[in-house]
């Protein structure tokens, strides 16, 4: 840990709308393994976070706007610094768009609003998604587009094409589609824990990292060097270990700003692929 700069929200907990097939924390309607996050659960941790210099929060689930009150979160959030929601789409109705504009407007910091697609079209997308969602998403981008607000998409790797200059030129050219001049594309590795395990393979044995490799300026580079992840069970290392129970840090911030042993086959992904989860 070299300095707090970035705390992350489950706020949605492990509830999502959506199965996909490839959640590394196989997020689902019934996974009840983290609860949702109430406003007062996060305005407690904003003000421990005001003092201990963050600067930026992140918000993650689960599906965040199932989380009733994801609104009033942001609005809380948006006094103390920047903001960016992780969400798969579904649910960004024009009223919920609406508001996020005037949060924005409201605000000296920005508010940014993240949508996940997994494929070039309904075909592809739904085989990871589910049937039905690459259309509620197309209705999601519309209502952000007549809101004013430029989403960034966000896919992964287990997206056919995306590997290559051409596939990613579809994908910004989808967000273009809706008249956004400047589309915005985060790339994300897979990790093979969770849903993906049984989509494609766990880690092997092999795939760990070995201090022998990582000099201190190479760690600096990992995400959980800068961050810590709060859900409903405690604040954990980070948002990707949030179901391996010896990830949790502590009760508070606080005492969770020490080291952590990167001894999980996520942390060689994190390493070898250079992935942070931050835009
Ligand atoms: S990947 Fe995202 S949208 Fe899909 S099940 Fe997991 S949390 Fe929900
Ligand atoms: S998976 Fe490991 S390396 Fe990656 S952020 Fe979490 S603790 Fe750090």
């Amino acid at each position: 840990m070299r300095a707090l700069d970035t705390l992350w929200f489950q706020v949605a907990g492990t509830i999502c709308n959506i199965t996909c097939t490839h959640c590394f924390i196989s997020c689902s309607p019934k996974n009840r393994s983290h609860e949702m996050l109430s406003l007062t659960d996060v305005e407690t941790r904003l003000a421990e976070a005001r003092l201990l210099g963050v600067r930026d929060y992140y918000f993650t689930g689960g599906e965040p706007f199932m989380n009733r009150d994801m609104l009033p979160i942001l609005a809380a959030t948006l006094r103390q610094g920047p903001a960016t929601v992780l969400t798969n789409g579904m649910l960004l109705r024009k009223e919920v768009c609406a508001e996020l504009r005037r949060l924005s407007d409201e605000s000296e910091y920005s508010l940014d609003i993240r949508v996940s697609l997994d494929g070039f079209d309904r075909e592809s997308h739904d085989a990871i998604r589910g049937a039905g969602v690459w259309d509620r998403v197309m209705i999601g981008f519309r209502n952000l587009a007549d809101a004013g607000i430029n989403p960034v998409i966000t896919v992964t790797e287990a997206a056919d094409g995306v590997g290559s200059n051409e596939g990613r030129a579809r994908f910004l050219e989808i967000i273009r589609s809706f008249g956004f001049d400047k589309p915005r594309l985060k790339v994300l590795a897979l990790f093979r824990i969770g849903a993906e395990e049984t989509r494609t393979r766990a880690y092997e044995s092999w795939e760990r990292l070995t201090i022998d490799g990582m000099s201190e300026a190479d760690a600096d580079v990992l995400q959980c060097s800068t961050s810590r992840m709060v859900t409903s069970k405690g604040v954990y290392v980070c948002p990707i270990l949030i179901e391996q129970s010896a990830a949790k840090m502590g009760e508070t911030i606080a005492e969770t700003l020490r080291p952590f042993p990167l001894a999980y086959g996520a942390c060689h992904t994190c390493w070898v692929d250079g992935v942070s989860c931050r835009t």
